[in-house]
């Protein structure tokens, strides 16, 4: 019992030290009063959620008390939000009425909390929930603005604290967050929120993707460092001399853009170049923020090469939720782009917690500058159609762009690829109900299986015990999981149908007097031109081949004597196999060889001695020599194990092959001079071509030569490497498909 009361008492003081973080949270917008009605919030709260939990077993009060803390820190709000996120959950979780919130605290902080008790039952039960009605709900229920706020600060909590949530809640609340929340915050400009919000989403819809970057990052953390102290270093310098006085920092980008940008792009982690931004914050008279901006602008780019075409001023014209901020892209010491954003510290907060913070520098009343921001998101939510504050629009923005959300009529949400069709939808339910689906209500209009659904449409499948999967739904479907159900319903039923049809041929070949058995259905099948007997008794079955067909059959028999088209494939494969295996191994030597067996070195990964390689038997080609990581490896290795032969080098050639590197470095009068000196004369190796792109200062070239080995083409890299101005020389493959 003993250890209890300790518990107690420990988790008192806790609570009390939470208390007084927040109020030193919010303690610049504090005016007289206001700390006396926070502490009777935070007093009706704590009696109210008393002896309640949350599912991490801490005491339940730790939750409003974040939540307010949040909305101070890290959206800027004031006194009255702070009151009504402390109070947040209090009507919809206890006994404390709205009633009681009004006499105790008045009309505007009871009509905050009877928005928030809506809201959240908006989304937490399963009422059907589209974009449309969403942004409706917004309007009517945002007549306070505050209201989606302290549910932005209330989510983030949630979302920050779901570990210990059921696995199926983590994925509901995070499809919920990325889908409604992230571009709420977004178009409310609160860009640290937003960002937060995509990566706790991802870290649970997209667990090892997730952890794969953070751990990457986490690798590269120190020399990623180092580099933006040697970038930050000479500017600081500039910076001071010129008595502007601020603040630089390089700021790592979310794990969920980058993300974003390895799908869009289609590249590794290790392509993604623009990690981080290098921020530089100015303390600024208000006076002087534009052209300190811009004088900041001209030292960065007096010290590193911008790129002309990636010059953004968001402070001569603000984006439209408040934005404010100068981007550059220049080239840094190592050849790299790096973003710079420089901005003062009253557009950072801006940036960072949205327009709430920016009443905190307007100078009249504090309220008519919250209240013209009030105004402002309102008229954004009343305005879907203007182009600049098209809200909808930015819904489908920000979702992965390869992605759509569509809601059960239970409001449940379903994640379909880009062009997903209503039978998708429904294979995606329970595969039964795909196999019988024969048509689909979106928004409750009647459409055809084949209609292609819209990221937030709400569909409820039409089926019928008559119906049964098509051939031509093949052609309807987009998800692999749709195409496999129909496929396997398919293959089934022409079982089934195929079945009948062996009967019914044994019945007829015995009449003809035909011998059943497997060579004489062989046979048959080849004569029809069908690939199996299976299909053979299928065409039987329907009636495609009946009794005047096996006649003829029988009387073309005695001059047709043929082996199926795979037999013929696989007798030159067991040639070629052969002439190699009557060596002392079944290892083909290339090199040696050479002459006696038709091999060639495959065009789509160009091996060199030296690489891992294996040899395909090709069916007009010979033998092609691939290397074990080239892009076509795992499928022929896959598909044709049976025409994989070994390989390996011999290693007394003086051969030449040809092999290509792709170099980039920072544009240098004579460097391509430079390389081709160190390619011709130092390595003596012959060029077969060279191309070269240079694009605002960054030299990109694809060079092809003639090497002996790996060895020596390492060895040519590294020299390369070393030439001044060279950022990267890697070797690539012409990505050529392969024959097979
Ligand atoms: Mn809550």
């Amino acid at each position: 019992m003993k250890d209890i009361v300790i518990d107690i008492e420990a988790e008192k003081t806790e609570i009390l030290k939470r208390y007084r973080a927040l109020l030193r949270a919010c303690k610049s917008t504090l005016q007289k009063g206001d700390k006396k009605l926070i502490r009777k919030a935070f007093e009706m709260a704590l009696e109210s959620h008393k002896g309640m939990r949350r599912k991490s077993g801490e005491p339940y009060i730790y939750h409003p008390i974040a939540v307010a803390q949040i909305a101070a820190e890290e959206i800027g709000l004031g006194p009255t939000s702070i009151v009504c996120a402390l109070l947040h959950d209090v009507v919809e979780d206890t006994d404390v009425s709205l009633d009681d919130i009004e006499r105790e605290f008045g009309k505007k902080v009871a009509l905050i909390i009877d928005g928030l008790t809506k809201i959240s039952g908006v989304f937490d039960t399963n009422s059907s929930l589209q974009a449309e009605n969403f942004r409706k709900m917004l309007l009517t229920l945002a007549d306070d603005v505050r209201v989606i706020l302290i549910k932005l600060a209330d989510r983030l909590h949630n979302m920050r604290t779901m570990e210990f949530m059921p696995r199926d809640k983590q994925l509901k609340l995070s499809s919920e967050t990325v889908y409604l929340y992230a571009p709420l915050a977004h178009r409310l400009g609160l860009y640290a929120i937003k960002s937060e919000l995509e990566d706790l989403s991802m870290k649970y819809m997209e667990r090892e993707t997730y952890q794969f970057i953070k751990k990457r990052l986490n690798e590269k953390k120190a020399e990623r460092e180092k580099f933006i102290r040697d970038f930050i270093e000479p500017l600081k310098k500039v910076l001071e001399s010129q008595e502007l006085h601020s603040d630089v920092f390089g700021r790592p980008k979310s794990i969920h853009s980058i993300w974003n940008k390895m799908k869009k792009k289609a590249i590794p982690f290790e392509e993604v170049y623009d990690l981080f931004a290098i921020r530089i914050v100015l303390d600024s008279a208000p006076e002087h923020e534009k052209a300190e901006c811009w004088k900041a602008y001209s030292i960065v780019t007096d010290l590193y090469r911008p790129n002309p075409d990636r010059l953004r001023d968001w402070i001569s014209s603000p984006k439209a939720n408040g934005y404010e901020s100068l981007h550059t892209t220049v080239m840094g010491p190592r050849g790299q782009w790096v973003e710079v954003q420089i901005r003062t510290k009253r557009m950072n907060e801006i940036a960072e917690k949205g327009f709430a913070a920016h009443w905190k520098y307007k100078e009249s009343s504090t309220d008519s500058g919250l209240d013209q921001w009030v105004q402002k998101v309102r008229e954004m939510l009343k305005n879907p159609e203007s182009n600049a504050l098209d809200f909808l629009d930015d819904f489908k923005m920000n979702l992965f762009s390869d992605e759509i959300f569509i809601f059960t009529p239970k409001g449940a949400l379903i994640q379909l690829p880009q062009g997903a069709t209503a039978l998708d939808f429904a294979f995606e339910i329970h595969t039964d109900v795909g196999a019988t689906c024969i048509g689909a209500k979106v928004n409750h209009k009647l459409v055809p299986l084949g209609y292609k659904l819209q990221n937030g449409d709400q569909v409820e499948v039409i089926t019928s015990s008559k119906q049964t999967p098509k051939e031509d739904w093949l052609n309807v479907v987009v998800t692999a999981k749709a195409k496999a159900k129909i496929k396997s319903a398919l293959k089934e039923e022409k079982r089934k149908i195929a079945d009948e049809g062996k009967e019914i041929l044994e019945r007829k070949m015995k009449s003809l007097k035909i011998t059943y058995n497997s060579d004489n259905l062989h046979k048959l099948s080849y004569y029809f031109k069908l690939l199996s007997t299976q299909d053979l008794f299928f065409n039987v079955a329907k009636g495609l081949i009946d009794m005047k067909d096996l006649k003829e059959y029988q009387a073309s028999e005695k001059v047709v004597e043929n082996k199926p088209q795979d037999k013929i494939e696989n007798d030159q494969v067991q040639n070629l196999l052969r002439s190699i295996k009557t060596k002392d191994s079944d290892i083909l030597l290339i090199g040696e060889d050479m002459q006696k067996i038709d091999y060639k070195l495959a065009n789509c990964c160009n091996p060199i001695p030296g690489d891992d390689v294996f040899g395909f038997i090709t069916v007009s080609d010979g033998i092609k020599i691939h290397r074990t990581n080239c892009p076509n490896a795992a499928k022929l290795m896959a598909n044709y194990g049976y025409r994989i032969v070994k390989a390996r080098w011999t290693n007394q050639q003086e051969l030449a092959f040809l092999t290509g590197l792709r170099i980039t470095g920072i544009d240098d009068v004579g460097l391509i001079n430079k390389l081709t000196t160190v390619i011709s004369n130092d390595f003596k190796v012959n060029i077969r071509s060279i191309t070269v792109d240079s694009d605002n200062g960054i030299f990109e070239g694809s060079i092809m030569v003639y090497v002996n080995d790996t060895e020596h083409l390492e060895n040519l890299i590294k020299r390369l490497k070393m030439v001044k101005g060279i950022t990267a020389v890697t070797r690539f493959d012409s990505a050529v498909e392969v024959a097979s």
